[in-house]
């Protein structure tokens, strides 16, 4: 008998989660606007809402902790970092931050000016977010097979090059201050860039004299695809991979919460001094000073540690298997989700699943709000709400896909918790004709409406 696969750690502690009743549920939906970012965590029982900050670290990062340096200036623990990021990923210089959208607002305040437009693959929120607040635009140049849920190119978060090139040909040269590529690209569903197409989109950008940024929360996810399904990668450690993957930036920005396994923290990291030295200023303005940026020592001591382990096979395996367990159960029980299976979540395909809801009413948060009133589990509308309206018209923008996304975090629940959330989907997939309406907006923030907006039921 071949032995079965099993996590390549063992549990040292533990946190107790609770059960509730269905009765419950109902209530505390109600109470929170049919909003999912306002429960509170007890009434949660296994929490897919988001892979970041959410994981479980390591004895040995729980030891880093405790070795932190909390000098102001020059801390042993900021030279941790300052060497982990040099030897993983390459890069000479780079700030510290509070999390990832700080990163995005420190280097976009030397980068973006009003009017500018920033193409790449699909942009994260925070990203679009703080590129539309400066009155900029954004530019999604994925390759069209990302937006079919059930096309299986395995390098979904690919750019199309004519498409790129198209926008780099059709706009003034200094409307474009640089490109950006998402790795792994969230927003089409925690789908890869393959090395071939971020060598290919970094030569272009070389062509148009623009720089190429990185954002790069789920780098290592994306490094473990290469390895598995790209030519001339079987062989290679993920630590190579990575290495040669930051080959093809000038800078990144990094939400560290994701694949460096800390609950907090982030960074900016640029090949450039003179960037580095414009982005110190706004750094030490916005995140605090340039060896700390926002972060307690003992976090940065801790993120050295995350990346070290965060860029391990055996760890990655682990992880990636248990996104695609879950996936797999969905997948024969004939769910629609996208595929191949994201590195970090499952995406379930709200409109395919919920095909009577109108795309007016929300069907990705209607399908959220269902398996929360059924099982007690949290997951994530990808769909109209995160969309948001179009800055300019105001109008509502209706993406290709509406997803839900059951997140994973990382060392955290078993593969039974796994069993519960795919069950919980089934129940609600076997009375889904039941379900054809969805809901309406009583209250939104004008900008990243999600978080805040509040809902009632049609
Ligand atoms: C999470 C994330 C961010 C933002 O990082 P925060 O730490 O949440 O501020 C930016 N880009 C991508 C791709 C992300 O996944």
């Amino acid at each position: 008998m071949n032995l079965p696969f099993a996590e390549s750690y063992k549990i040292k502690v533990v946190e107790s989660i609770k059960r509730s009743t269905q009765e419950q549920r109902l209530g505390w939906i109600k109470d929170a606007k049919y909003n999912l970012f306002n429960l509170r965590s007890e009434q949660v029982f296994i929490d897919l809402l988001t892979d970041s900050g959410t994981g479980a670290m390591s004895q040995n990062q729980w030891a880093e902790i405790m070795m932190g340096d909390e000098s102001y200036a020059g801390a042993s623990s900021y030279y941790k970092l300052k060497d982990a990021i040099k030897e993983i990923l390459g890069f000479d210089h780079f700030l510290p931050t509070h999390q990832g959208r700080a990163a995005e607002n420190v280097l976009f305040s030397v980068l973006v000016k009003e009017g500018n437009l920033i193409p790449g693959n699909s942009q994260f929120d925070t990203t679009k977010g703080h590129i539309e607040f400066r009155k900029a635009s954004s530019c999604d140049c994925t390759i069209d097979e990302a937006f079919e849920t059930t096309n299986l190119n395995p390098f979904k978060g690919d750019v199309d090059l004519n498409k790129l090139e198209k926008v780099m040909k059709e706009n003034p040269a200094e409307k474009i201050p640089f490109i950006i590529m998402t790795v792994t690209c969230n927003s089409s569903g925690g789908q890869p860039v393959s090395m071939a197409n971020l060598r290919a989109v970094y030569s272009l950008a070389q062509k148009y004299n623009k720089m190429v940024i990185f954002d790069s929360a789920r780098f290592a996810e994306n490094a473990y695809f290469i390895k598995l399904r790209e030519e001339g990668y079987k062989d290679k450690s993920i630590k190579e991979i990575v290495k040669e993957m930051y080959q093809y930036a000038d800078a990144m920005t990094m939400s560290s919460k994701k694949d460096a396994i800390v609950n907090i923290g982030g960074f900016i990291a640029m090949k450039d001094e003179n960037l580095f030295k414009q982005a110190s200023v706004f750094n030490i303005i916005y995140e605090g000073f340039i060896t700390y940026g926002g972060m307690a020592g003992r976090d940065m001591a801790a993120l050295a540690q995350g990346l070290h382990e965060g860029t391990e096979f055996d760890y990655l395996e682990t992880r990636i298997k248990q996104v695609a367990y879950l996936g797999q159960k969905l997948v024969d029980y004939g769910i629609p989700i996208q595929h191949p299976f994201g590195g970090h979540a499952i995406f379930v395909d709200a409109k395919k699943f919920l095909p009577k809801v109108p795309k007016e009413e929300f069907a990705a948060q209607t399908l959220g709000i269902e398996l929360y009133k059924e099982a007690g589990v949290r997951g994530v509308e990808i769909g109209t709400l995160l969309a948001d309206r179009d800055p300019v018209t105001r109008k509502n923008r209706y993406p290709d896909l509406e997803l839900l996304r059951l997140a994973i975090p990382r060392r955290t629940y078993t593969n039974n918790h796994m069993d519960v959330v795919a069950a919980g989907l089934i129940n609600v997939f076997d009375r889904r004709n039941s379900i054809t309406s969805g809901y309406r907006i009583l209250s939104e923030a004008p900008i990243m409406r999600h978080f805040t907006v509040e809902l009632e039921k049609i």
